[in-house]
């Protein structure tokens, strides 16, 4: 790492929220940087002579240091601010930044000018630059001609908004199911039976909504109950989202067409490191193949301890899954997802991923009292390499009302090596932050905080390149969440729990035994959990991968489940009128198992024994997440592993027995 000495930090190393704007304060310094990124494209369109590196590629770089600090702060701030004025100014603020961006992406005088700089640097950090950013035009559409662009333009807002209305109805869909009375409720957790006061006949209404939904189809005993829950679940957004879908497909279709692709799965998987649709189609079939036993396996585990209370049981149903599920864990593996939760009590989990992490990369955190927040409970601290600031983070970590409300990791600030340190914000919504209560976590939650830190230290131990457009995590969609996948690991290793995992009450270390039955339980279910998420990703590439006259989601969703789930399909549900991704991932879901398979093999270069004290976690930083996006990421795979990805590590971890 190439780090400059803390004492020339510059004012763009201030804290991001220094001076704690208001809305009008924040909405004028996002305009500022609008209009110097707007100098910074005039500086580059006014140029005459010979194009140069100096002249072309340098202002139109300075235009994405502002892009970036922009839309990065704008987006965060639209999440988290306690504020409503500011909320919506922020919000306003993103749409304009992302037009002001969408309209460089189609300027065809910028992709000339990036054009000529082709051949002229042999520095392959540049070379790899240009070659991406030129590419990400041309899947802009940028060098189809004036009628086509139009057209490209006007079919990108309609997908915009038919994105939109897809969301919407799955969102303000309000159906609700009954239970006759509170013993259909037998079975559930008692906070979630207090949560819901019975009507003045005794019955009581449930929503479709996960921390209805969830609970009932894993802990209801009453099947009639679980039943109507998974049909009104599988439901939602029926029939409205099923022409909706179409148009979307079809109109997907027409960009693809348009941009020169045989169809919009081959579009979207252009920039990934899958390449092709074809490719995608074979990696979901490689996955699925892989872990059709496995998942058999588990089916079968489901059926026999069913027929345990019921012997002439002759299948599992989909509704029944979930609820089995639960009771093999319990009664097979002994093991109770509540019983770890006394050793993980927020503030130490916290402490205990900062003291990990510092470890494993050498890296120091340092708590900044006193930083500029948008709201008090966040928390601020600086990394520090051999004593030189290189980033700063923000932790946000629990509840409060109009904030986001799952957990992510937001780029805060891009950095650039002697101009800008990176910054980065964990928005979370884990228990505890309240006086007197610990904020016991379940142990998912830890696994959670791990992962969205992988995505943390990627972004920041990746933000000392010269440009910000190869910074911190601007790689490949299909690798971004390898780095934080493989960081989970650490959530189940024994010796790493043991050093923060203690009992928030007698501060006894969490009990070894107790770790090997959670570790166990986890092994069950993977082989159905695999196929699940093969089933999604074949439905999202089949909607895209074909013409949109021969894609009838109906045949194609029931068809999918049945060749990748041991349950009968259930008639009347329409699970891709609410499969929420088909917006945002549209054709590629598969993604995410793409990043985990490459996490399993980056992981097996580990010594578990001593996973704490491996310096191949060195080595990893080095070759993996320092480099950032100034390589494609088959190259940094190589790098670090010596060779291209396989898929044995995935593969034995799919086949650890229970
Ligand atoms: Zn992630």
């Amino acid at each position: 790492m190439t780090l400059k000495p803390a004492r020339s930090i510059d004012r763009n190393d201030a804290p991001f929220w220094s001076g704690n704007p208001d809305a009008e304060a924040f909405a004028k310094i996002q305009e500022q940087r609008l209009s110097n990124a707007q100098r910074a494209l005039d500086r580059l369109l006014s140029v005459t002579g010979t194009r140069s590196i100096e002249n072309t590629l340098k202002p139109y770089d300075e235009i994405l240091i502002y892009l970036d600090s922009a839309s990065s702060q704008s987006s965060l701030i639209e999440q988290v601010h306690p504020e409503t004025a500011v909320r919506s100014t922020a919000e306003q603020l993103t749409q304009k930044i992302s037009a002001f961006a969408t309209d460089i992406s189609l300027n065809r005088s910028v992709y000339d000018a990036l054009i000529a700089l082709e051949g002229m640097s042999s520095d392959s950090t540049i070379v790899h630059y240009l070659r991406k950013t030129l590419r990400d035009f041309r899947l802009a559409g940028v060098d189809k001609d004036e009628p086509t662009r139009t057209k490209i333009k006007v079919l990108r807002d309609e997908l915009v908004s038919i994105g939109q209305e897809f969301s919407r109805n799955i969102r303000e869909d309000k159906r609700t199911v009954t239970a006759r009375d509170i013993k259909e409720l037998d079975g559930l957790p008692s906070d979630f039976v207090a949560r819901h006061d019975p009507n003045p006949d005794g019955t009581i209404t449930l929503s479709i909504e996960h921390p209805d939904a969830m609970p009932v189809l894993s802990y209801a005993k009453s099947d009639d109950l679980r039943k109507r829950m998974y049909l009104e679940f599988n439901t939602r957004a029926y029939p409205k989202n099923l022409a909706v879908l179409d148009t979307l497909i079809a109109k997907r279709h027409e960009l693809a067409t348009l941009l020169g692709f045989k169809s919009w799965a081959d579009c979207a998987t252009a920039d990934k490191m899958v390449g092709s649709g074809k490719n995608a189609s074979d990696f979901i079939e490689k996955i699925a193949n892989a872990s059709a036993a496995k998942g058999l396996q588990d089916y079968n585990m489901l059926l026999e301890r069913k027929r345990k209370d019921a012997p002439l049981t002759e299948r599992i149903v989909a509704w029944e899954a979930g609820y089995w599920s639960e009771i093999v864990r319990k009664s097979e593996f002994g093991f109770d997802a509540q019983s770890v939760r006394p050793y993980f009590p927020f503030g130490r989990v916290k402490q205990g991923v900062l003291d990990v992490t510092s470890k494993l990369f050498g890296v120091e955190f340092r708590k900044l009292d006193q930083a500029p927040v948008w709201h008090a409970s966040v928390e601020c601290y600086e990394m520090f390499k051999d004593d030189v600031l290189c980033g700063r983070f923000y932790l946000d970590m629990h509840p409060r009302e109009n904030k986001y409300n799952h957990a992510a990791e937001f780029a805060v600030r891009s950095g650039i090596a002697g101009r800008q340190i990176p910054e980065a914000a964990l928005i979370c919504n884990f228990p505890g932050g309240l006086e007197g209560d610990p904020g016991l976590m379940e142990h998912s939650d830890v696994v959670t905080l791990f992962h969205e830190f992988g995505h943390l230290l990627h972004h920041l131990l990746g933000g000392q390149q010269q440009w910000i457009g190869i910074s911190g995590i601007q790689t490949e969609w299909d690798f971004v969440e390898a780095p934080s996948q493989m960081l989970e690991e650490w959530a189940w290793d024994p010796a790493t729990l043991a050093t923060f995992a203690k009992h928030h009450q007698t501060n006894e270390s969490i009990p070894a035994v107790l770790v090997e039955k959670m570790r166990k339980a986890a092994e069950f279910g993977k082989g159905l959990q695999v196929r699940t998420q093969m089933s999604y990703a074949r439905l999202s590439l089949s909607c895209h991968d074909r013409d949109p006259r021969e894609v009838n989601t109906e045949v194609l969703t029931k068809s999918i489940y049945e060749r990748y789930r041991p349950f009968k399909f259930v008639d009347g549900t329409h699970f891709q009128c609410s499969f929420g991704h088909l917006t945002d991932y549209s054709a590629v879901y598969y993604t995410y198992m793409w990043s985990l398979v490459i996490a399993k093999d980056f992981f097996g270069q580990f010594d578990r024994a001593q996973l704490l004290s491996d310096q191949t976690a060195r080595r990893y930083r080095d070759s993996v997440l320092v480099p950032g996006g100034s390589k494609p990421a088959s190259q940094l795979v190589r790098d670090f592993l010596g060779r291209d990805f396989t898929f044995e590590a995935w593969q034995s971890w799919l086949s650890e027995s229970y």
